[in-house]
């Protein structure tokens, strides 16, 4: 890959009469152009692929895609794609970011989910906002390597003075789209949930710290770079009364709706004996269900609440790494997508997948997938390449109630990334390059540019430095754990 460093884009502008401060200067919109990719992928409405093609951005805004020679000739920044595969942003639609700090945690390595937890939740009783920053720096850069533009993460524990604002201020330094969550935990053990008492918080907090956090920090406009969902966390640590406050609070600011919803065998005998309801019944009951709103997981569904979820046009987050890791079960995924229900892919935290790498984590939802069709002896229809990949990047972005990314087109924003086809692992897959990208081993991506900006040059961070974040990291999580 031959890209332009940044200062000729600069010059570029320079040259144009951009003085970049001079009162009364006409702003100029730099333009990007990327070109002779071996294929690129479009993900539009006729999920056209176009080998030898390109993109032309203007102010971080696709203005063109189409092959190479159709495309105007220069731009402020030129990307020869030459021997890459072009695939738009791939967008995380669950995650915890701070969990990075525990990954592999020695106690924790072979249970299921609640004990899991149990085992957890104290260390992270000791998170602060200091560990809160560089968990979401270093999981934001982590993602961005696998080729992830546009990133949601589910915090829900707030200790000791740890806020939102330590999130925005850690992702700032990555520069993928963020959209953060103010979480929340209330119901603790002493009331019948899980979560020992040192991390939930009463409802008056939570509420007035959403809207706070809402108003300093969502951002609704097109291209946004930050915006910001409520997100209780689960039926076992949080109150019917703070999901409904919630629900309330989140449709007057025209916010989203998020919350882990039938993970395991475990909530969902959980969510029968306390509330007498199966999980997505007890949700639509809260107000929980409707197209501004997305549940992570969604492992133990009937047809029956599938059917509700699609004509609601509620969606789903399929994490299915963690969804193994912690053997909780299989989710519907087909059934999801026949009936129309919107599927994104979450890496899920990094302490239940001990991973952030979304290109692995599509890789994942096809091979389980096909786990579910007759084991054993594998007749049906498959889920191809071509589905996983589009629940990376459209689906995603649907989930996450967003027009502007997933897709590589006319009048949406520049988030792409390239991976390099000449690398080993790609050694004999050219038949079917974007397929392979799937099939093949998950490989770093070689580039990645949100809003038209390079984020990835040559696999690394443009200025993070990437080995002193890591030890900056380390040392966090050594502190946490000790
Ligand atoms: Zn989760």
């Amino acid at each position: 890959m031959q890209a332009r460093p940044d200062r000729s884009r600069a010059c570029t502008l320079l040259a144009a009469g951009c003085t970049h401060s001079g009162r009364g200067t006409v702003a100029v919109m730099p333009t990007l152009l990327v070109r002779n990719a071996t294929v690129l992928v479009t993900m539009d409405a006729a999920r056209r692929e176009i080998a030898g093609g390109g993109l032309f951005a203007r102010d971080g805004v696709i203005e063109q895609v189409g092959p190479t020679a159709e495309l105007p000739p220069t731009a402020d920044e030129v990307v020869d794609a030459r021997d890459r595969l072009v695939l738009p942003g791939l967008i995380n639609t669950h995650h915890h970011l701070y969990q990075s700090l525990t990954r592999a945690i020695p106690g924790a390595q072979d249970a299921g989910l609640f004990d899991w937890l149990r085992t957890l939740y104290p260390i992270w009783a000791r998170l602060d906002p200091g560990s809160v920053r560089v968990a979401t720096t270093l999981g934001l850069l982590e993602l961005a390597r696998s080729g992830c533009t546009t990133a949601f993460d589910h915090q829900y524990l707030w200790p000791n003075g740890s806020r939102v604002d330590d999130q925005i201020e850690g992702a700032a330094a990555v520069g993928l789209r963020f959209h953060a969550s103010r979480g929340s935990m209330s119901l603790s053990m002493k009331d019948g949930g899980l979560p020992p008492d040192s991390v939930v918080q009463t409802i008056d907090e939570i509420l007035a710290d959403s809207a706070r956090v809402i108003g300093a920090f969502h951002d609704p406009s097109p291209g946004a770079m930050t915006r910001i969902v409520l997100a209780p966390c689960s039926p076992f640590s949080v109150t019917e009364d703070l999901m409904r406050a919630t629900a309330t609070l989140a449709r007057e600011r025209g916010v989203r709706l998020h919350t882990h919803l039938a993970e395991t065998k475990d909530e969902e005998s959980f969510t029968l004996e306390r509330f007498g309801r199966r999980p997505v019944d007890y949700a639509a009951d809260l107000g929980w269900l409707g197209d501004d709103v997305w549940f992570a997981h969604g492992v133990f569904v009937s047809g029956d609440e599938i059917g509700r979820m699609a004509s609601t046009g509620t969606g789903v987050a399929h994490c299915p790494t963690s969804n193994m890791r912690l053997a909780s079960g299989i989710a519907p995924v087909r059934g999801y997508l026949a009936a129309g229900v919107p599927v994104g892919i979450g890496v899920d935290g990094s302490a239940s997948n001990d991973s952030g790498n979304l290109l692995a984590e599509a890789r994942q939802a096809l091979l389980l997938c096909r786990l579910t069709v007759s084991p054993g002896v594998g007749e049906g229809p498959q889920m191809s390449a071509r589905t996983a990949l589009e629940m990376a990047t459209r689906g995603g972005a649907s989930v996450l109630g967003r027009d502007d990314v997933g897709a590589l087109e006319a009048g949406r924003m520049a988030d792409f990334f390239t991976l390099d086809l000449d690398r080993v692992e790609f050694a004999g897959s050219h038949h079917d390059p974007v397929a392979a990208a799937l099939l093949c081993s998950p490989v770093p991506a070689d580039s990645v540019f949100v809003g038209g900006r390079a984020v990835i040059r040559e696999g690394h961070h443009v200025s993070l430095d990437e080995g002193a974040l890591v030890a900056r990291h380390n040392r966090a999580a050594a502190a946490l754990v000790a």
